[in-house]
């Protein structure tokens, strides 16, 4: 049996559960069916063959999620942090031990390769492993001393709150996003994105068998017109965290101001790479190469607009061209696969339209440029050349392993096409002039910039972007932000002059 097959047979076995019962729901502790007892289809990007029946829920199973995730969170807030701290340890490990079962379900579920998707699994580890340590001071706060008082603040974990996911790579996101809200004391309800359920309720099971308490972590899914609006509206929901489009984003800030919901959102990007000619060309490539064809271009910092300067311009983008051609598009279980299937035939119509806008505008097909195949949504590694800033392709998210390259002339050009765009997620400068680094990444409108080098995490660092794409810091402490209250509290250090009314 080759690879390919066995990989298969195995991801079989793991999704028989769900091709039996359907994606069901999880609220407090117990797998249910939506309360309307309807169900949607999820379909397989490998061949749009149904994987599996989702519930299909709405508004009464958000408010019964939302219930069970207030009852439990008078505990859970009130948890001490070790306590939390050794839970979400367990949980790490547990998500570890079911690696395998994780990536294949997911590649299967999104269409991502699994040589990206066994890294993601083992990441959503790492998430819950690194908020697990940093629960212990969750609550810690600053001393302020002024000469009469002496001010303490804290933390308090904010109440129960929703998390909404996208389907690029929902498990690691998810984890990203949970992981820091139960380690602060919250409580959480989850909708994930309707294209790409499964590894939701993975999560929530492999949490509960690893001691997690029920409720604490409650999964409903659905649409997000009816399920995802219920909970941004739910009055008993704190903070919306949200990972998606911009678009989106301010549909559920729209949604959340009647309750004066806090939101986070980490949202859309169309994000430079800046290759001056000073640089280390061989480097440069491979990382613009990586960051726009791993994971099918299917990435908020997707290296998705190539700024090359004039003068290597050519050589640059025949050499992107040409790995561009050498990748392995195929099933996303083929351990030699770089560029799986996209998520669905809706998503893959949007990204070949941008073929179409590119040809119409006056730009050059330099590499692929068309789907492969009947079935399934397999579409080739493409490279624009001869394309301006002021184009379609350069200026909206395309989300796929699609590629705009436009030259420049020297670093003011580079600042005005790099920021030229609504979007400001992350950027990526290469050059070997440390001065002109400097300015350079003091210009770039992006919350995170990356000089010589793709996007390399570090979990203490802020993550999230400015501008269209994102509000909000997560990583480190700027998580815990997020989902606490900070309260001060104010003793005063000496007999101080109260003033005296009316006397
Ligand atoms: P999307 O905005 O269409 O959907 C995301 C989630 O929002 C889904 O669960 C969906 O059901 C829900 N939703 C949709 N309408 C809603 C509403 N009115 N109220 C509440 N919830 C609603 O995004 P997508 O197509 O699933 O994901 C791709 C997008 O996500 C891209 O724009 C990508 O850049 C972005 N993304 C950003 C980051 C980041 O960190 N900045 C990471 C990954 C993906």
């Amino acid at each position: 049996m080759s690879v390919l097959a066995d990989n298969i047979a195995r991801a079989e076995g793991y999704l028989a559960r769900f091709r039996e019962k359907g994606v069901m729901n999880h609220i407090a502790g117990a797998s249910v069916p939506a309360l309307s007892g309807d169900w949607f289809d999820s379909l397989s990007p490998v061949d749009l063959k149904p994987l599996a029946r989702v519930a299909k829920g709405g508004k009464a199973d958000i408010d019964r999620a939302v219930a069970a995730a207030t009852e439990v969170f008078k505990t859970w807030g009130k948890t001490p942090g070790e306590e939390r701290r050794r839970i979400l340890l367990k949980v790490a490990d547990a998500i570890e031990a079911r690696a395998e079962e994780i990536a294949f379900t997911e590649c299967m579920d999104t269409g991502q390769a699994l040589r990206f998707m066994s890294k993601a699994a083992l990441r959503g580890a790492e998430n819950f492993r690194f908020f697990a340590q940093q629960a212990p001071g969750a609550e810690d706060g600053k001393a302020l001393r002024t000469e009469t008082q002496m001010n303490v603040t804290s933390r308090r974990p904010i109440g129960p709150v929703g998390v909404i996911t996208p389907w690029n790579t929902p498990f690691m996101l998810s984890t990203w996003k949970i992981a820091p809200a139960l380690a602060a004391g919250c409580t959480v309800v989850h909708k994930p994105a309707e294209f790409s359920p499964m590894s939701a309720k993975l999560l929530v099971e492999i949490a509960e068998e690893a001691g997690l308490p029920k409720g604490v972590l409650n999964l409903v899914n659905g649409f997000g017109e009816d399920a995802g609006r219920a909970l941004t509206e739910h009055p008993g929901i704190k903070a919306i965290a949200f990972v998606g489009e911009s678009r989106t984003g301010s549909m559920i800030m729209a949604q959340g101001a009647a309750t004066l919901k806090r939101v986070h959102f980490e949202l859309g990007g169309k994000n430079p790479v800046i290759v001056f000619d000073d640089a280390d060309l061989d480097r440069a490539v491979d990382a613009a190469t990586f960051m726009i064809y791993s994971l099918n271009g299917e990435r908020c910092t997707s290296s998705s607009r190539l700024l090359v300067q004039d003068r290597v311009y050519d050589k640059v983008t025949a050499r992107v061209a040409e790995v561009a051609g050498r990748i392995k598009v195929g099933h996303p279980l083929d351990p030699e696969t770089v560029v799986g299937p996209l998520i669905h035939p809706e998503h893959e119509r949007k990204v070949l339209s941008y073929v179409e806008k590119a040809r119409a505008e006056g730009a050059t097909v330099a590499a692929g440029g068309a789907k492969i195949g009947a079935a399934g949504c397999y579409v080739q590694p493409t490279l624009f050349t001869n394309a301006t800033n002021d184009m379609a392709i350069a200026q909206e998210e395309i989300f796929g392993p699609v590629l705009t390259a436009i030259p420049f002339k020297d670093e003011e050009e580079a600042l005005k096409l790099a920021n030229g765009v609504q979007y400001g997620l992350a950027a990526y400068l290469w050059t070997s002039d440390l001065g002109r680094a400097m300015r350079m990444t003091d210009g770039l409108e992006a919350g995170m910039i990356w000089v010589n080098s793709e996007n390399v995490r570090h979990l203490p660092a802020p993550f999230g972007g400015v501008k269209s794409s994102g509000i909000g810091r997560d990583g480190g402490d700027w998580s815990f932000d997020f989902y606490s209250e900070t309260v001060n509290v104010s003793f005063p250090r000496q007999m101080h002059k109260i003033p005296k009314l009316g006397g």
